[in-house]
């Protein structure tokens, strides 16, 4: 049964992100009680599926890691994961939030050993590498995760191989009598800090998504080219696993479309840039085209762009490639034409890479009526009654720095909120 609507100045972050992971220290540091609410297994969001990330290609644990040490250190911040937010009653300061938990079956005794692993026999799809690879039904979400704790998949409960899981655990961790929980908390602000999904390549039919070989997309081209990734950070084609040196990079996969997104998602230029650099990296002999409509690298990237510009390896085709049909030994053949030149192409790669762009994770899904605009992305409550704010790419596409950026921004709001609503002062303060 719901709280009736008490004051307070707990600040609820929904989505434990770089933007929600980096509100939650922000807010906590300056005082405030937070609760982080988080869907997956596991904090970090999509930077922590990048196998690196610009400005300065770090590696996602560079960014999240100095993040994890400041959640550990602050007693402030309460982490529920495998947990959403079902409702939102109540107004500004005084909010009842419903927190829906999905079991784990594995506590805080967990050591990470791996033993569990062991004793599983069935594989599920390894959601953090999109699909691209299976874990056993006992598993880590990837090797940096937050908690580092197990999870044992819910298809194998109420098994024999559950039974066995469990047994292999000399530390008494698991619990498969474990159940979903659902609970009221009393909080005074909402920030929602609930990112982004890749837009479903399925859609464009023309690419072949699914359908032609070895046509993947820019999310997938992360995780192939991560040292923790289904192919050791190898490079190659999904079909056979030969080394993919001949690549086709298509740009506004999905967005910039009255069909798709309309909008532009920002940040897929720059992402297929870097694809474009891993691949120099990686096979000396890499040729890379880049089929674009027009280029938009921010500012500080600039220079990046023109690094590129300059490899004579790597070539930018002004074009948006009409389709994409399966030629000899599982080679993508892009058609189109040039629209500089007028010529018209057919071209065969070993891998096609398609920029797809961000959704609003939120966009189909929000249990609570959210301000959006027209694409689903939230839109920050104004005036006096305001106390639900959008941070990270939930308010836009942004890149890792915008969103920690706006982060920020969105806990002095929060703070705001939860200060000006009559509710009482931070304890030692006037
Ligand atoms: C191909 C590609 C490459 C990129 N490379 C770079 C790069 O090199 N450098 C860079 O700066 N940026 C890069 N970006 C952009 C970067 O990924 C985003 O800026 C970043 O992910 C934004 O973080 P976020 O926390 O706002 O969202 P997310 O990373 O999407 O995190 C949102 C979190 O909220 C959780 N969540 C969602 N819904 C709910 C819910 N209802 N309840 C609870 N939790 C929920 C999700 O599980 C997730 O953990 C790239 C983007 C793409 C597409
Ligand atoms: S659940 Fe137990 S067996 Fe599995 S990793 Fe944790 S401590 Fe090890
Ligand atoms: S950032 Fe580039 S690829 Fe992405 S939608 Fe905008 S123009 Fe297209």
């Amino acid at each position: 049964m719901a709280l009736s609507a008490i004051e307070s100045q707990t600040i609820l972050v929904v989505g434990g992100g770089i933007a929600g992971v980096t509100a939650a220290v922000e807010a906590a540091d300056t005082g405030y009680d937070v609760v982080l609410v988080e869907k997956s297994a596991t904090l970090g969001g999509r930077v922590a599926q990048l196998n690196r990330y610009f400005p300065k290609l770090c590696h996602p644990t560079c960014g999240l890691e100095i993040n994890y040490q400041r959640i550990r250190g602050n007693p402030k911040i309460r982490v529920y994961t495998l947990a959403t937010v079902s409702a939102i009653s109540g107004s500004r300061g005084a909010y009842t939030a419903t927190i829906a938990a999905n079991p784990r079956y594995v506590d805080a005794r967990c050591t990470a050993c791996g033993d569990c692993a062991k004793a599983a026999t069935t594989r599920v799809p390894n959601t953090f590498n999109y699909g691209l690879d299976t874990l056993p039904a006992a598993y880590l979400p990837h090797p940096m995760a937050y908690p580092m704790r197990y999870v044992i998949a819910p298809e194998v409960i109420g098994t024999p191989e559950a039974e066995a899981i469990r047994a292999a655990c000399k530390y008494g961790a698991i619990d498969l009598e474990d159940k979903p929980k659902t609970f009221d908390l009393s909080v005074g602000a909402v920030i929602w800090a609930s990112g982004w999904k890749p837009y479903e390549a399925q859609k464009i039919s023309s690419y072949g998504y699914g359908r032609v070989p070895n046509v993947i997309t820019n999310v997938e081209m992360e995780r192939l080219a991560a040292p923790a990734g289904p192919t050791q950070g190898r490079i190659v084609r999904p079909s056979d696993g030969r080394e993919a040196k001949r690549v086709a990079l298509i740009q506004c996969a999905g967005s910039r479309d009255y069909n798709h997104l309309p909008y532009c998602s920002r940040i897929c230029c720059l992402g297929s840039m870097k694809h474009a650099a891993y691949l120099r990296e990686q096979y000396a002999d890499a040729e890379v085209d880049i089929y674009y409509i027009d280029i938009r690298a921010h500012d500080k990237l600039e220079s990046f762009y023109k690094k590129l510009k300059a490899d004579p390896q790597v070539r930018f085709v002004k074009s948006k490639p009409a389709s994409i049909t399966e030629g000899a030994d599982g080679d993508p053949v892009l058609h189109g034409e040039n629209t500089l030149t007028r010529e018209l192409y057919d071209r065969a790669y070993d891998l096609v890479v398609l920029a797809t762009g961000m959704e609003p994770s939120l966009a189909d899904a929000s249990p609570i009526k959210l301000t959006m605009d027209d694409y689903g992305f939230i839109v920050p409550e104004i005036g006096d009654d305001a106390g639900q704010f959008p941070a990270g790419v939930a308010s836009g596409p942004l890149d890792v720095s915008m969103s920690v950026q706006s982060a920020t921004a969105a806990v002095l709001k929060a703070i705001q909120a939860v200060r000006t609503n009559g509710a009482q002062p931070l304890k030692g303060q006037a």
